[in-house]
């Protein structure tokens, strides 16, 4: 493929702006998604951070649910960020509630409690020494299927992985100025 990726960025609630402006400093071709025709020859998508109970709940009175499983079915190349990474979770285990349930990972929500609830440290991710991890009220991988490579993990706990074209991530690379996690994604969705 050449030219620049066009990247839908699921924008319906939460941190889409900024992985919208990581998305034009990678040069990349950002696109809010806010409804089904948005989604037209896209080559990727984020799901971003923010509240997946929310998103869930928005993307089904737009419309954008059914399609959007859809196309991650298919491999749409995805990158699930926090709430994102919940969304595409198979299993949630403090939420009855399930979204894409397409990634073979089972997922703690709000996994660092209350006082822990939001950090920053650094950690490998992939071959990239040294990332900044940005954590907001971030759940973890409690479980993985065996065709999960686990990309991240910060005191013993995953949090990144990738199954196949899909990409999770517990923290928010889109907050930091590195765009090697970003590059990663789309070195993937170019592949
Ligand atoms: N705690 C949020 C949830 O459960 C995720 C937080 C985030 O995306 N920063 O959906």
């Amino acid at each position: 493929m050449s030219g620049a990726l066009t990247v839908g960025v699921l924008a319906v609630q939460g941190a889409f702006a900024e992985h919208r402006d990581a998305l034009l400093r990678a040069g990349a071709n950002p696109r809010e998604i806010r409804g089904p025709r948005e989604l037209d020859d896209i080559d990727a998508l984020i799901l971003p951070g923010g509240e997946s109970t929310a998103q869930g709940r928005l993307m089904r009175e737009l419309g954008l649910f059914e399609p959007v499983a859809a196309m991650i079915g298919g491999g749409l190349p995805v990158f699930g960020t926090c709430a994102g990474m919940i969304l595409l979770a198979k299993n949630i285990e403090n939420d009855a509630r399930r979204h894409f349930a397409a990634m073979d990972i089972t997922v703690r929500r709000n996994g660092y409690g209350r006082q822990l609830a939001s950090f920053v440290t650094r950690g490998r991710f992939a071959q990239y020494e040294d990332i900044e991890m940005v954590f907001i009220r971030a759940p973890y991988i409690t479980a993985a299927g065996p065709d999960v490579e686990v990309l991240a993990e910060i005191d013993g706990r995953a949090v990144a992985a990738r199954e196949g074209r899909m990409l999770a991530a517990a923290f928010h690379p889109e907050m930091t100025p590195d765009l090697r996690v970003l590059e990663y994604f789309l070195a993937m969705a170019r592949a």
